[in-house]
C-alpha cells in the first residue's frame, strides 16, 4: 500500500519560489567587483532568476546543458544558482584560482556552452577563450556600460544586457528530482581533476539538513556572510540553505582581506559567518593590532583543513564568537560533520568541553561513516584507533562524471582519503589525508597535531608538518614554520614549545623557517610542493 500524500519532486527552483513569496523582502547584500555595496532582496533574486531562466531558452539550451561561472561571491552568482539550475541546465561552478590549463581543460572536459564571469576574470578568459571552442556564449557579470568594447572575446554581452528585456514570470519546469543540477571539480592534486555533479534531490536533502540546529543551524533571523567562496563546493551549500530558512545574505565579492570582512560584518549586523581557516586568519590578524570588537557577529563555521584549536579559544575568548569546527568535502556536497556538544556534555568543564569542540564533530541524518583498517575491516570507536575514513548517504557521491577514475565506492561506501578516530560519542577526528600520513618506527604521527601546537605558539603564523626520510625510523616529522610579521622565535625555543603538549616520540625532529607556505586553489597547504621545496633538506638526526 502506498502513502497517499502529494508527491512533489524535490527542485531547486521551489527554494526559490518558497524565498520569493514568503521571505522576498529579506535582504541580499554584495560587495561588487567595482567596490560599491549592491542591495536587493529574495524578490529580486527570484525575479531575476527567472529572467536568466528565460535568457537560456532563447539560446535553445537543453535540459542538462553545462552553464559555468568564474566568479565571486555575489548576487549575479546567485541569481544563477536558481537561474540555471531551476530551468534544467547545470550549474558548473570554477574555480578561478585554477591554473589557466585546468581551466581550460574543466570546461571542455564538462562541456561547457556559456561561460558566465565576472570582470576580474577577463585576462583569465581572454587566455582560455580560443582553447574552449564549445563555449557559444560569454557573459561578462557586469552592466552594459561596463564593458569594454575590444576584450577580443568573441560571443560577449555584459549580463544585464543578457537578461534585460527577457520577462520577469516563468514557469519553472517540473522533473526527476534526480537529475543534476550543479558540478564542481575536485582540487586534483593528483591527477585531471573529476567532477561531483549533484542532483536536485541532493542539493535539497543537503540544504535541509544544513540547516539543523546541530548542523549549520541557519535561520530567517540571521545575517550571514558566506566568505566561502560559491566557486567552491556551492559555498558549502549556504546559498541554498538560506534561500530555504529565508536568512539575509551578505556577499563579500573580492574583497576577502581582514578589513573588509570587518567592515561588512559591522554594516550589515552580521551574527554568522563561513569560512576556510587561512581567511580566518586575516580576519583576526586584523583585529587584534586595531583593537577592534565585533557588535553582532556570534558563530562561525570554520572548515575545509583543520581548524587550529588556538583559533577557537582566540574567537571564543577575545572575541565572544563560538566556532563550530566543520568537517567535508567535494564529494560530499560538501557537509560531512559538524561539532557541536550533546545534552550530557553540558555540565562538563569548560575544558572538557573544548577537547570536543576541537575535534571535527558528529555526523547528522543523511551521513554515514565508519573507519576501517588497511584490510578493509571495520575498526573500534573509541577515540584512539584511527584508520581510513568512509561515508555515504544521498548527498555523497556514488560515481564522478563521465565514470572518470572508475568506481570509486568499496561495499557502497565512499573512501575520502582522509585517516581518523571516532569516540564512543560519534565524534570524528581527522588525523591526516591517508598521501600525507607520517609512519616513524611503525607509528602514526598526526601532522595536523604537530602543526595545531606550532601555530598555538604567539610567534607563528603558519606551519606544515611533513614526514623526512630517516634511517632507523623511515620517517620523522618536521616542521615548517612562517613566522608572524615582526615575530621572532628560534628553532630551539619552537622545539621546547613541544614539550607537554604533545608524547616526546611525536616531537618533531626539526623547524624549518620559510618564507610561506604553497596553498593550492582552496586555500589547503600543498604539502606535495612543500616536499618538493624540501628535496634537498636532510634531517640532521639522520
Ligand atoms: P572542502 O574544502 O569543501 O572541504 P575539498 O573536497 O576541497 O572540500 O577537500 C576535502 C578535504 O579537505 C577533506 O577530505 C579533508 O582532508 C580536508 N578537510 C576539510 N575539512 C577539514 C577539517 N575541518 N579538518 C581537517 N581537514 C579537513
Amino acid at each position: 500500500m502506498l502513502g497517499l500524500m502529494q508527491s512533489q519532486p524535490l527542485l531547486i527552483s521551489s527554494l526559490i519560489d518558497f524565498a520569493d513569496r514568503h521571505h522576498g523582502d529579506a535582504e541580499i547584500v554584495s560587495r561588487r567587483v567595482e567596490g560599491d555595496i549592491h542591495r536587493y532582496n529574495w524578490r529580486g533574486v527570484a525575479t531575476r532568476a527567472r529572467q536568466v531562466a528565460h535568457a537560456l531558452d532563447a539560446m535553445n539550451l537543453l535540459f542538462s546543458d553545462r552553464v559555468a561561472t568564474l566568479a565571486w561571491n555575489g548576487y549575479r552568482h546567485l541569481e544563477l544558482y536558481f537561474g540555471v539550475s531551476g530551468s534544467g541546465r547545470v550549474l558548473h561552478t570554477i574555480n578561478p584560482r585554477l591554473h589557466p590549463d585546468q581551466i581550460a581543460w574543466i570546461a571542455n572536459h564538462a562541456e561547457d556552452q556559456v561561460l558566465c564571469f565576472d570582470m576580474t576574470f577577463l585576462p583569465l578568459v581572454q587566455a582560455i577563450h580560443a582553447r574552449c571552442p564549445g563555449i557559444r556564449q560569454y557573459v561578462a557579470l557586469c552592466d552594459a556600460d561596463k564593458l569594454p568594447a575590444d576584450t577580443g572575446v568573441p560571443n560577449l554581452v555584459s549580463y544585464e544586457a543578457w537578461i534585460a528585456g527577457q520577462p520577469t514570470t516563468y514557469e519553472w519546469p517540473s522533473f526527476d528530482e534526480n537529475s543534476a543540477s550543479s558540478m564542481c571539480y575536485t582540487s586534483g592534486t593528483t591527477g585531471n581533476p573529476k567532477a561531483a555533479l549533484y542532483s536536485h534531490r541532493s542539493t535539497i536533502l543537503h540544504a535541509y539538513a544544513a540547516a539543523l540546529p546541530d548542523v549549520m543551524c541557519l535561520s530567517a533571523r540571521d545575517s550571514v556572510l558566506p566568505v566561502v567562496p560559491m566557486f567552491h563546493v556551492n559555498a558549502w551549500g549556504i546559498p541554498y540553505s538560506a534561500a530555504l530558512v529565508g536568512a539575509k545574505l551578505v556577499f563579500p565579492g573580492p574583497a576577502m582581506d581582514g578589513k573588509s570582512i570587518y567592515e561588512l560584518v559591522e554594516a550589515e549586523k552580521v551574527n554568522y559567518a563561513a569560512g576556510v581557516p587561512t581567511v580566518w586568519q586575516m580576519l583576526l590578524g586584523h583585529l587584534k593590532p586595531n583593537k577592534l570588537r565585533f557588535s553582532t557577529l556570534k558563530r562561525t563555521v570554520i572548515g575545509g583543513s583543520a581548524c587550529p584549536p588556538a583559533m577557537i579559544h582566540a574567537f571564543r575568548d577575545e572575541y565572544g564568537v563560538e566556532v563550530l569546527h566543520a568537517w567535508g568535502m567535494t564529494e560530499m556536497s560538501p557537509l560531512g560533520t559538524l561539532c557541536t556538544l550533546k545534552n550530557k556534555h553540558l555540565d562538563m568543564p569548560e575544558e572538557e568541553q573544548m577537547k570536543i569542540r576541537l575535534k571535527q564533530g558528529r555526523t547528522f541524518f543523511g551521513v554515514d561513516m565508519k573507519i576501517v583498517g588497511d584490510d578493509g575491516k571495520e575498526l573500534p570507536w573509541d577515540g584512539k584507533t584511527y584508520g581510513n575514513l568512509y561515508v555515504k548517504g544521498p548527498w555523497t557521491v556514488r560515481e564522478y562524471f563521465k565514470g572518470e577514475g572508475g568506481d570509486p565506492l568499496v561495499d557502497g561506501w565512499f573512501p575520502t582519503g582522509d585517516v581518523a578516530t571516532i569516540d564512543g560519542d560519534g565524534y570524528m577526528q581527522i588525523t591526516d589525508r591517508s598521501k600525507d600520513v607520517i609512519k616513524s618506527g611503525g607509528e602514526w604521527i598526526s601532522s595536523i597535531d604537530v602543526e595545531n601546537i606550532a601555530v598555538a605558539h604567539p610567534a607563528v603564523a603558519m606551519a606544515a608538518c611533513v614526514g623526512m626520510p630517516h634511517p632507523k625510523w623511515d620517517e620523522r616529522p618536521i616542521v615548517a614554520v612562517v613566522k608572524k610579521p615582526g615575530a621572532e622565535v628560534t628553532r630551539e625555543e619552537l622545539l621546547k614549545f613541544y614539550e607537554g603538549r604533545i608524547a616526546k616520540w611525536q616531537i618533531p625532529d626539526d623547524v624549518v623557517f620559510v618564507e610561506a607556505i604553497p596553498l593550492g586553489a582552496t586555500g589547503k597547504m600543498l604539502k606535495t610542493r612543500l616536499r618538493e621545496m624540501l628535496k634537498d633538506y636532510r634531517l640532521p638526526t639522520a
